[in-house]
């Protein structure tokens, strides 16, 4: 007997209200303090799944594992496999305060990630928009619903803060050196 295996109905990214997306990027942005406390690039994400429940969690962490691919989309997106036990994500949402870059844009599309909801859009890196938009390039080969600017002036600040603390204090140790 031959049985027909019917298809199975994806399910859709769960729809936040403005209230809910605001209450994640506000705690994704006091995690991201705290990865820029570290020493890293103060970027973190999330992922939720179609109940809206986190199933993944990264900080950006380049530096402390000297990792390329040490980004806070990509150690989200492994955390979720894991728990998931799936590389499909075409029910989940990625939270991030920053705009992808072109690496994790990429993998978002590879994970088929439902829905990008990002913070601050980034004008020099930025790869679902703000220089390129891969997700609608003639290479993506999955329709991902993606959504920026939510809190995207205090996304935009924590970011440039921590560049303007750093160089302040590149500039102190260069000129305790000179003295
Ligand atoms: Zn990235």
């Amino acid at each position: 007997m031959i049985i027909l295996q019917t298809s199975k109905k994806l399910s859709k990214p769960i729809s936040l209200s403005q209230e809910e997306k605001i209450k994640w990027m506000t705690r994704l942005l006091s995690k991201a303090k705290l990865v820029g406390h570290r020493g890293e690039v103060p970027i973190a994400a999330i992922i939720l799944d179609k109940r809206g429940r986190c199933i993944g969690y990264g900080g950006n962490r380049r530096e402390e594992f000297k990792d390329p691919l040490g980004h806070a989309e990509l150690v989200a997106l492994r955390q979720a496999s894991w728990i998931n036990n799936d590389w499909r994500f075409n029910d989940c949402t990625l939270i991030v305060n920053l705009e992808p870059c072109p690496m994790c844009a990429g993998a978002l599309i590879q994970a088929r990630m439902g829905k990008v909801i990002y913070g601050s859009e980034d004008a020099k890196r930025g790869a679902l928009g703000g220089t390129i938009n891969l997700a609608e390039h003639k290479s993506s080969h999955h329709n991902m619903l993606i959504e920026g600017g939510i809190m995207e002036k205090e996304s935009r600040k924590i970011i440039v803060d921590w560049f303007k603390d750093k160089r302040d204090l590149s500039r102190e140790s260069l000129l305790s050196k000179l003295r």
